[in-house]
């Protein structure tokens, strides 16, 4: 199990959104998650992700136990074994689609590696040509491979996509679930993915649905 997370609780002020939330994933294995607006699937990815604590619960991640990481010790593992992919792709303007995808690297103090490796990611998602560009230079498809290529770039043990394709076309939707996918058969990549597309869902091995609170 590359992610093993129990009874999982998580309010804001009186509201009460995760009410013990179960789950886990097997390595390359892909998930989606569904379940309506306002149900706390950002929530959940959120706390899956370590970017924030649960109230209640138990979360190991490739065999570390989450809650036992002090704050920057938890913030050096996010970097390095887990990436993100949101609904926008949150590149950073100033710098180059190559810079961009770089970035995590750096920031784990993997310089060396990192261009080379970038450079790497950007044809694995099928932009060769496009490194140099700006973000405002690149389409909301391409943009959204940037963003890809970025939190793969560490190797990271599992992606957490939330909504990754809301804010595309059908065609450049598609586009990307397929992306994701081939990521998969070629890198063996666990996948958590949060998604209102019943295509994207139909695609992964395991369909999940969140309703008051917990997973059904
Ligand atoms: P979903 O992603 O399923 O649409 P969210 O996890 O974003 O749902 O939100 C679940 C509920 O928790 C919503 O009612 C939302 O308003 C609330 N919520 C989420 N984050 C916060 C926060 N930081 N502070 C207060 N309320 C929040
Ligand atoms: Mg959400």
């Amino acid at each position: 199990m590359i992610i093993e997370a129990k009874g999982i609780h998580k309010s804001f002020g009186t509201l009460e959104v995760l009410k013990g939330v179960d789950f886990s994933a097997d390595k390359g294995e892909v998930v989606s998650i569904m379940g309506a607006s306002g149900a706390g699937k950002s929530t959940l990815l959120q706390i899956l992700g370590t970017l924030s604590r649960p109230d209640a619960g138990t979360l190991e991640i490739d065999g570390t136990e989450v809650a036992s990481l002090r704050d920057s010790a938890l913030s050096a593992f996010r970097g390095r074994r887990i990436g993100f992919v949101f609904q926008a792709h949150r590149l950073l303007p100033e710098f180059s689609a190559l810079e961009n995808v770089m970035m995590p690297a750096l920031i784990a103090g993997e310089s060396a590696a990192a261009r080379e490796k970038a450079h790497r990611l950007l044809a694995d998602v099928g932009l060769t040509e496009r490194g140099s560009h700006k973000p405002s230079e690149l389409s909301g498809g391409e943009a959204q491979r940037v963003a890809i290529a970025r939190a793969l770039i560490n190797n990271p043990a599992v992606l957490f996509a939330d909504e990754p394709t809301g804010n595309l076309d059908s065609a450049t939707k598609t586009e990307i679930h397929r992306l994701l996918f081939e990521l998969r058969e070629r890198l063996g990549q666990t996948i958590v993915i949060v998604t209102h597309d019943p295509e994207l869902a139909s695609l992964c091995d395991r369909r999940l649905f969140m309703k008051d609170g917990r997973i059904e």
